[in-house]
């Protein structure tokens, strides 16, 4: 079984990850502070989706419902910009 992101994972993988309010009056979203969960949760905190929407309560409306957040995980390019050179594109390219 996958091993799921933990608030110093995502920190370390350079990820960012922002709440979306599903709130039909609202649509309010938030850039998660990770430095501030891993203070209040700890670095070992579960930080999967799930794990987190539990957590949330929307700044503009109040809703604290987990089931009307969604969140989108994504790498941070302004902290880390890098290309992924892992890939397995980038040795089979032929420079042409
Ligand atoms: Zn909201």
């Amino acid at each position: 079984m996958a091993k799921g992101w933990t608030i110093q994972g995502l920190i370390d993988g350079t990820m960012k990850v922002t709440a979306y309010c599903h709130n039909p009056r609202c649509h309010h979203h938030q850039l998660l502070d990770l430095e501030a969960l891993k203070r209040k949760l700890g670095p070992d905190a579960p930080a999967m989706e799930w794990d987190l929407r539990a957590r949330l309560r929307c700044r503009k409306c109040g809703n604290d419902d987990a089931r009307l957040f969604g969140l989108i995980y994504a790498p941070d390019y302004d902290k880390a910009p890098r290309m992924p050179l892992s890939s397995p594109y980038v040795g089979a390219k032929r420079g042409r």
